[in-house]
């Protein structure tokens, strides 16, 4: 969850003395092989086979391989979509939450840049204007205050395609802090405004209207059954002659559509019940989430990952002489949570939220690293001429 890769975790199992696998088994007496070599070397293939395990889980997936004959010894690798799995049979030792996330932080590979320096952001945030990776870049003559990011469009087509979307790296982790920590007081103070806000009611109103929705339903099935037998009556009233063939056809034409009517409409408020449990769910899931970081301080890796899906970063403008940049964040499980949200909720500090264009967005005011919401910088370069001509040549992009 920190975003390591599978070698730098290896490393660290290495630092920390943990036997791999086979030292393990071997000094358990589970197998009479020799002891390996380096029993705290481990291997990547081993870290990310663990990573994507399901058993943890609690469950126990059976069938993974097969022989292609009894006479053959050889095991086959079974295909996932042949392999059974039944769940929660034991005790799991990592929720899903979190494996679910694993699993994602994994098909991002994100590389260390050539100095070895990584940030947390890479993979996380993207352009506004073209929808493609900020790359993150570095130097070994940076200081951290210098590592910036830019549209990687920008940089593999030149500006005249896309804007570099230029940010620094500090700049971008005290305004996404500052955002964080805000959403999470007032999530502290309002919760129950925060369910209100982001569309989800209150779990005793939810259960009501799902009640309502699911006996409109029954009530449709009902219908559609009696349908059903009208229909097959009229058909017997017109094999023995006591209903006309137009009659018929009349009354079969009106049964029809009001099924085929009732039909749509179950589907429409089966898909309503499943979106709103949904959506509900996931607000509380997210406030379940915020109660770990009440008094937050510093942006970790971990923390970035476990509440942020990712950032879009909008090009600067210049709103009254100043440097002004937009950042979008996108929550797990709750999306954007645009400063409009909050507009009418004075109670909680004050705060200058300008709204823009579409609405949706807001724009983050940071006094030099303060509270606000409109995040305005000035690029702070101190770097010398022939400084900046070595860094040019030195500049590690690091595919994000
Ligand atoms: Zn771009």
């Amino acid at each position: 969850m920190a975003g390591y890769g599978t070698s730098q975790i290896c490393k660290l199992l290495e630092k920390e003395q943990s036997l791999c696998p086979r030292a393990y088994w071997v000094k358990n007496e589970f197998y009479n092989y020799e002891m390996p070599e380096k029993p705290y070397k481990w291997h990547p293939n081993t870290i990310s086979g663990i990573l994507a395990k399901k058993e943890y889980l609690g469950h126990t997936v059976n069938f993974k391989t097969y022989r292609k004959s009894y006479k053959s010894k050889k095991k086959l690798d079974n295909p996932e979509k042949n392999q059974m799995i039944f769940e929660n049979t034991h005790e799991p030792i990592i929720d899903i939450d979190t494996w679910e996330k694993v699993q994602e932080l994994r098909k991002s590979k994100r590389r260390p840049t050539r100095t070895g320096k990584t940030n947390m952001f890479s993979g996380v945030v993207y352009c506004a204007d073209c929808g493609q990776k900020l790359y993150y870049c570095t130097s070994k003559y940076f200081e951290s205050r210098q590592d910036h990011f830019v549209c990687s469009t920008s940089r593999k087509q030149g500006t005249d395609v896309c804007d570099t979307h230029f940010i620094r790296a500090v700049v971008l982790e005290q305004g996404v802090l500052q955002h964080l920590r805000y959403v999470i007081n007032f999530v502290a103070s309002f919760e129950d405004r925060f369910r209100e806000i982001t569309g989800a009611k209150h779990k005793a109103e939810v259960k009501k209207e799902l009640a309502a929705k699911r006996r409109a339903i029954t009530k449709a099935e009902k219908r559609i059954a009696e349908l059903d037998r009208l229909f097959k009556s009229i058909y017997e009233d017109k094999a023995n002659g006591t209903l006309n063939e137009s009659r018929f056809k009349m009354l079969a034409d009106d049964y029809e559509r009001e099924q085929e009517d009732l039909r749509k409409s179950i589907d429409n408020l089966t898909a309503e019940v499943d979106r709103q449990k949904e959506q509900s769910e996931n607000v509380e899931r997210f406030i379940e989430k915020i109660h770990k970081y009440f008094d937050l301080q510093e942006l970790t890796p971990t923390i970035l990952n476990d509440m942020v899906q990712r950032i879009y970063v909008h090009a600067p403008e210049k709103i009254n002489g100043k440097r002004t940049q937009q950042i979008d964040i996108y929550y797990d499980l709750v999306g954007f949570l645009p400063m409009s949200l909050f507009q009418n909720e004075n109670r909680i500090g004050s705060h200058n939220a300008t709204l823009s264009r579409k609405n949706i967005y807001y724009r983050f005011i940071s006094r030099p690293f303060g509270a606000g919401f409109l995040l305005t910088y000035r690029r702070a370069f101190a770097a010398s001429a022939e400084n900046k001509d070595r860094q040019r040549r030195d500049i590690a992009y690091n595919e994000a």
